[in-house]
């Protein structure tokens, strides 16, 4: 395939954590472009870290779609892992059911998240024969060696080990944990393939029965819907090592191709303002809990109105900041609504005066934020522009005679346009009814202030998370945990009793 970008198709450049640098995108194929997303494992509701990370690939995929290329783009769900047979075992039913439940309550998140579907969702139970054939060529390729049922990568063998996460070999072992019970011959070979343990799902394989590792799912299925050689990857900055560096690994030794991937893309955590995350009560926020209380709106809103690789100070100051500007952006919405009802927009018309220029303002903001999203998907800067459009406008309404004429009809179809086309086309926000989101977003404010006046009022969301915390913590004998999440309860003015019918609570 010839290299190279169509001149039709606006140069967009990208961090690459493979570089370090920022570098200007340029896919295999002329405007095609392939993309591959690491999504959660499916043992449980995803928190709002794992929303992000949706988030992001989804204003990606969406602003390399608006610029005109040909996308294909892969997402999957992990729905083999120790995560989801622990949680199998402790539910009794199969780790199938598991996954299967939690892949639709995933799905309801991104749903209401207003998420655009991949070209190919995948999971790794689809995939069991192509992960086996991809074992089979990094063993052939002599990258790899299988001892007692199980299937090592030797990193030895691959001489780029350590490329992504820019450290010498040296350093990564350091931060190894070392297994007592070592068949590894290198403390950094990783599983491709791991032994059937009992009571866990397992598959018929040359090495015997067993499920695949961690990593090799994401090699296998990126290879088998984008080819060996794809042109951007994406996942959180925690999977840079091992994972990715893994990835590449497997792939590149399968295939004997390089690179596995051209543009690696990382974005950074949601770090809580306060309170580290930790899974005692409303610690760690499920999306579920996030776009119940607020809404999908808020959560793209706030979640990508901060660079992607920079980390989300997740608080109260944070949730207010996102709720007053989401309101001045809708207010602004609004009025420019009943402006250009009234006025009686005329394309010919040229505007001069006031308006004129704000016309002229708007065609700049359209560059500017174009700009900033083809810089590193600044989406930031881009909220930046439309705000300081939207300063303008509020000044120039206060002019005298400004409103209900033929020129501020036609501001305000140009301010509608600019918020729904370039804000809404890439991160997905302002495309609501104006009346609708201000007042979901009174109602949001309202019952933050509710919260914090009444002191007491957690959610019944967060209640119910102690609670079921609470019943894990004794199920698993901890019964020192369980009494501090009773007593962490209490503190916030919520009385559990246990009685014959199970748990019940009420406010003190
Ligand atoms: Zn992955």
């Amino acid at each position: 395939m010839t290299q190279g970008k169509p001149t039709s198709i606006r140069p967009i450049r990208l961090t690459n954590t493979l570089s370090g640098k920022k570098e200007l995108l340029e896919t295999r194929e002329p405007g095609r472009l392939t993309m591959y997303s690491c999504g959660p494992t499916v043992y449980g509701l995803i928190h709002i870290g794992n929303l992000r990370a949706a988030l992001v690939s989804d204003m990606v995929f969406r602003y390399f779609k608006r610029v005109g290329y040909d996308v294909t783009y892969v997402r999957n769900y992990t729905d083999v892992d120790d995560k989801i047979i622990k949680r199998a075992n402790e539910e009794k039913i199969p780790s199938e059911e598991v996954a299967r439940k939690y892949i639709q309550e995933v799905e309801k998140d991104y749903a209401v998240s207003g998420m655009l579907e991949p070209t190919y969702k995948t999971t790794v139970t689809d995939h069991i024969p192509e992960i086996i054939a991809l074992i089979e060529r990094i063993l052939s390729n002599g990258k790899g060696y299988a001892v007692d049922g199980e299937v090592f990568f030797s990193i030895e063998s691959f001489p780029g080990y350590g490329k992504l996460s820019h450290k010498p070999i040296e350093d990564l072992v350091a931060g190894m944990r070392v297994d007592v019970r070592e068949k590894k011959r290198n403390p950094l070979d990783f599983s491709l393939w791991k032994p059937a343990k009992p009571g866990e799902p397992s598959w018929d394989s040359p090495w015997g029965k067993g499920r695949p590792g961690w990593h090799i799912e994401c090699s296998a299925m990126s290879s088998k819907w984008l080819g060996d050689q794809i042109d951007v990857h994406h996942g959180g900055e925690d999977l840079v090592f091992p994972h990715h560096e893994n990835e590449i690994a497997q792939s590149e030794a399968a295939s004997g191709k390089a690179p596995f991937v051209r543009y690696w893309l990382h974005h950074a955590f949601i770090n809580m303002a306060k309170e580290k995350m930790s899974k005692s009560l409303g610690n760690i926020i499920t999306a579920r809990e996030f776009l119940t209380k607020y809404s999908g709106e808020l959560a793209r809103f706030l979640f990508l109105s901060i660079h992607y690789r920079s980390p989300i100070e997740f608080g109260d100051e944070a949730l207010e900041q996102a709720l007053v500007s989401l309101h001045r952006l809708y207010e602004a919405k609004a009025r420019a609504w009943e402006l250009a009802k009234t006025g009686r927009a005329r394309a010919d018309l040229r505007a001069e005066g006031a308006w004129g220029s704000f016309l002229a303002s708007c065609e700049k903001t359209r560059q500017e934020i174009d700009e900033c999203y083809a810089n590193d998907f600044n989406t930031a800067g881009a909220l930046g522009a439309v705000f300081s459009l939207i300063r303008e406008f509020n000044r120039v309404l206060q002019e005298p005679l400004a409103a209900a004429t033929p020129a501020a009809a036609l501001g305000a179809q140009q301010l509608i346009s600019v918020i729904e086309e370039e804000l809404g086309s890439v991160m997905g926000v302002g495309r609501l009814e104006p009346s609708k989101a201000l007042a979901d977003i009174e109602r949001v404010r309202a019952e933050k202030l509710a919260a914090a006046t009444g002191g007491t009022r957690i959610s019944e969301a967060e209640i119910l998370a102690g609670i079921q915390a609470r019943a894990d913590a004794r199920k698993a004998k901890d019964f020192a945990r369980a009494d501090e999440i009773r007593k962490e309860l209490e503190a916030r003015g919520v009385l559990i009793k246990d009685g014959p019918a199970g748990t019940t609570w009420q406010f003190k």
